[in-house]
């Protein structure tokens, strides 16, 4: 056994061998000693007193699940390895395999999945100088492919995918300038392959099998070498892992990453889509607000629209129709809400039920959804949108069900194997089956009256016990009178027990009739599994029409209880929202109401819109309701505004200064620059810059020198300039409207009373050149003396006075005010020496060899200054 036990763990060194014997599934050697500690459970030995005893340590088999998922969600992989021939009829040694292998990114139990989230597996491929990434969820069937020439791109994309595990070839995992970013960045476990199965010939073979087609023409991909060389790697790890053929993977999906807005994965955060920065969770973020799907599916669509808006105007406006069309419907709209209710996840029964793993539970599930269909569809038929319309022939998913209606029992147990799945009426076979099994009862019944007659024992039991099957039972007081042919098995303190042969024989056909019944279940049972498979493109078709109706009429009823507008979009980027709110911070406000704002940008004089105020006056909030507004319109969404237009936008970046992420705990003026420099290098005239307080990690003068060279940059970029919101403390920054075209001034008012501030929320023209910062720490609660002494100090300041400075002139020490003089112009103090420099110079009396020595000495000083 330890050899058969030997030779399979050889082929799976990386998963955690679960070898099943009787009850349990054993572990041995290392494993064990892992499994044990993370699972919690005894550490034992095999052959104990041998010289090297064997550790070893095992889970019941029927509580399996639980231990696998623990073991998978802390990272490991599980090979579960069964009995693949009937103990009973084994001569020697009974037959061992690996069915499947349990991954992070490999599951299909309901128990390790959200409903709705997907669960990714991703593999990266490089050809030549293309990287192709493909993604798969086996769980729901959805497979993808893509490739691009930009390595930044496809970080984005990774994190876009969010995949549970990785698949990575040999030497794009040893690629020093990509393998560590992914691994510090992703929580998911990464399995690498040698090269060879990521290269293009065989991976197409396997995806034409996979298929069962003559070329990849189809999906788009046949030139795709990179793409089709990831895909095909998937499609190697799933038979490696599944060890079957994954019928429901009959198509992939080619995509290219220009056809989406692109958010990458900070702003994403910075913006709160789908996680809020505190904990993560849904709650507080644009999801939350819009996910407020019925079913599963509609669910992971909503969350997978959100990652990826169309840029094409065509779908948007589609998605817009279909809005407007439930929009005023709010009674078919509620109805069409019930009528979802009883439709489970449809996507993932189908894909589980075509792996084989279903059971009859699942298929009742998908009973019922399929026959709830017939509800929704009649809702439907009250709004027109295109969307609404199925038009797929659904009469063979009704066919199915009523099937499975017919055969399974409802209140059929989870397990396949010890019957109690099929309705009676539904095969002879088993009829007959259970009938001898339940005749067995009025036999045994008929036969101890018989036998208390004949042998005069009133007392007299016909029991059946495990260990010994059926037995007659009599008490001590009459074992006398018991008849010859009765073998006594058992004696008890106060009674024997016996059998006989009429006893045996009887019983043999019963238990036969028991284990034939539980076989003949699952075999008829199996036979229904199999047609429902046969089925399984129609029940991915519907599963699509449900998620994306439920979506579309989501955002329906979002809007209307909100009060969003249908937003015109453009391509000439002009961006003009009247009224807008933020989506999130309108309804989580307490205590004040929220103040809608008016906003326009476009190329041509309001391009780059610096926005001033004092802190908590809401600047942050402005710039983020205009990438939220500008993400929900190209998702299909209708907008929290009284009237917009939205210029379709490639790329959406935000920079949040360091003091505002401190949460996210990166705060280095590192982190702030690399990502200004990702906006800088990738930012094209279609791109949303969202900037808020740069440059507040470092000193004031590099802070305000960076802030005003990266907003020139920005209007200047590729000669057109990038939509760009800037949110700055920096009042200097509002000198940027005389000197540069398309910059614009705003401020978030204010009003003074009696020295303190009222937020008015209100965006207005013009620059500000107070910051309130004394008013706003008082509402924060900083004690009055303090107040007090700040207001000193900065009138000290405005004054032009070192504060020190000042009191010593008060305590009459003499003057020292040129020294304490604070100097907060434009230039610093290495370009103030520059200038001093210069001014000295006298050019009559210079050679031109010194002038050039001198130009060079400036030009090295001035360097050292920018690094
Ligand atoms: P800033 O970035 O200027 O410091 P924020 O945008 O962070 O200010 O806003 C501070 C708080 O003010 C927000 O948390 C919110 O509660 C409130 N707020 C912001 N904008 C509005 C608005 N338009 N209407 C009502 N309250 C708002
Ligand atoms: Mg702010």
């Amino acid at each position: 056994m330890m050899q058969q036990y030997l030779s399979i763990k050889e082929r799976y060194p990386d998963a955690l061998l679960f070898y099943r014997m009787g009850d349990f599934y054993e572990m041995f050697f290392e494993d064990a000693q892992l499994a044990s500690g993370v699972l919690e459970i005894t550490l034992t030995s095999r052959n104990k007193h041998d010289e090297s005893p064997v550790p070893m340590c095992g889970v019941p088999y029927r509580a399996a699940q639980a231990y696998i998922s623990r073991l998978i969600e802390s990272g490991y992989k599980v090979a579960i390895c069964d009995q693949v021939e009937d103990p009973k009829a084994a001569k020697g040694l009974v037959k061992r395999e690996v069915v499947r292998v349990v991954t992070p990114g490999m599951i299909v139990e309901d128990e390790l999945l959200d409903a709705k989230t997907n669960n990714f597996i991703l593999a990266l491929s490089r050809h030549q100088h293309i990287t192709g990434l493909a993604s798969l969820d086996i769980s729901t069937g959805a497979f993808r492919l893509t490739e691009t020439a930009d390595r930044n791109a496809i970080i984005d994309e990774i994190m876009r995918v969010a995949p549970r595990e990785m698949l990575l070839p040999e030497s794009l995992n040893a690629d020093a300038a990509f393998t560590p970013f992914i691994k510090e960045n992703l929580i998911s476990a990464i399995t690498v392959m040698e090269d060879r199965l990521f290269e293009f010939a065989g991976s197409r073979q396997r995806l034409l099998k996979q298929f069962d087609t003559l070329s990849l023409e189809g999906f788009g991909c046949e030139s795709m070498k990179a793409g089709v060389g990831a895909a095909g790697a998937l499609i190697h790890y799933v038979s490696e892992t599944q060890c079957q053929k994954l019928e429901h993977l009959s198509a992939v999906q080619t995509y290219f990453l220009g056809q989406f807005l692109v958010v990458d994965d900070q702003s994403c955060r910075n913006l709160e889509l789908s996680g809020n920065i505190r904990t993560g969770s849904r709650q507080g973020t644009l999801l939350g607000i819009l996910d407020q799907t019925v079913t599963a599916m509609g669910g992971r669509l909503m969350a997978h629209w959100l990652r990826y808006p169309q840029l094409d105007p065509a779908p948007i406006q589609v998605r817009f129709d279909a809005v407007a069309d439930a929009v005023g419907q709010m009674q078919t709209r509620r109805d069409l809400r019930e009528s979802l209710k009883p439709v489970r996840d449809l996507e993932r029964l189908g894909s589980k039920i075509s792996m084989g793993h279903g059971n009859a539970r699942d298929l009742t599930a998908l009973k019922r959804s399929i026959q709830a269909l017939t509800d929704v569809f009649s809702v439907l038929s009250s709004l027109s949108a295109a969307p609404y319309t199925y038009d797929r022939d659904t009469t063979k998913l009704h066919a199915l069900a009523d099937l499975i209606h017919r055969a399974i029992r409802e209140d059929a147990p989870p397990v396949i194997s010890e019957g109690g799945m099929i309705r009676e009426g539904y095969d002879n076979g088993l009829d007959e089956l259970i009938r001898i099994s339940k005749d067995g009862k009025g036999w045994l019944a008929e036969l101890e009256a018989k036998e208390r007659n004949t042998t005069g024992i009133n007392s007299l039991k016909v029991r059946y016990n495990k260990v010994f099957g059926y037995y007659i039972e009599v008490s001590r007081t009459h074992s006398e009178s018991v008849p010859d042919h009765y073998i006594r098995k058992q004696t008890l303190v106060n009674a024997e027990r016996y059998i006989t042969d009429e006893l045996k024989h009887f019983e043999s056909r019963v238990l036969n009739a028991a284990d034939q019944r539980n076989d003949l279940e699952m075999n008829i049972f199996v036979s229904i599994r199999d047609r429902v498979k046969a089925h399984h493109a129609d029940i991915r078709e519907v599963a699509r029409f449900i998620a994306r109706v439920d979506c579309l009429t989501t955002f329906a009823e979002v809007a209307q209880n909100n009060g969003y507008c249908r937003p015109k979009i453009n391509t000439e980027g002009i961006l003009e929202i009247r009224e807008g709110r933020h989506p999130v911070v309108e309804k989580l406000i307490t205590g004040e109401r929220f103040v809608p704002n008016s906003i326009v940008m476009d190329n041509l004089k309001n391009q780059v819109l610096i926005i001033t105020g004092p802190n908590m006056a809401g600047k942050s909030t402005v710039l983020r309701q205009v990438a939220l507004v500008t993400i929900m319109a190209q998702m299909g969404s209708f907008v929290p505004a009284e009237k917009a237009n939205i210029a379709i936008t490639d790329r959406i970046f935000t920079r949040v200064g360091a003091l505002d992420n401190l949460s996210a705990g990166q705060s280095t003026f590192m982190v702030e620059m690399q990502e200004t420099a990702n906006i800088v290098n990738n930012a094209t005239e279609k791109s949303l810059v969202i900037l808020d307080e740069i440059g507040r990690g470092t000193s004031t003068y590099d802070g305000l020198s960076i802030a005003w060279a990266v907003a020139e940059h920005l209007h200047d970029l590729n000669g057109t300039g990038t939509r760009t919101l800037f949110a700055t403390h920096y009042h200097e920054l509002t000198e940027l409207e005389n000197q540069l075209d398309r910059v614009k001034n705003y401020n978030i008012a204010v009003k003074e009373w009696n020295d303190e501030i009222i937020f008015l929320r209100k965006l207005v023209e013009g620059g500000t050149n107070r910051s309130y910062g004394i008013q706003v720490a008082r509402l924060a609660g900083i004690p009055e003396p303090v107040i007090r002494r700040s207001k000193v100090i900065l009138a000290q300041i405005e004054a032009g006075m070192h504060p020190r400075a000042a009191e010593n002139n008060e305590a009459g020490t003499g003057s020292k005010k040129r020294k304490g003089h604070i100097q907060l112009g434009l230039f610093s103090p290495m370009e103030r020496k520059l200038l001093e420099s210069l001014q000295m110079l006298d050019l009559s009396r210079m050679t031109p060899i010194d002038a050039l020595n001198l130009l060079n000495e400036l030009q090295i000083k001035a360097q050292s200054d920018v690094n």
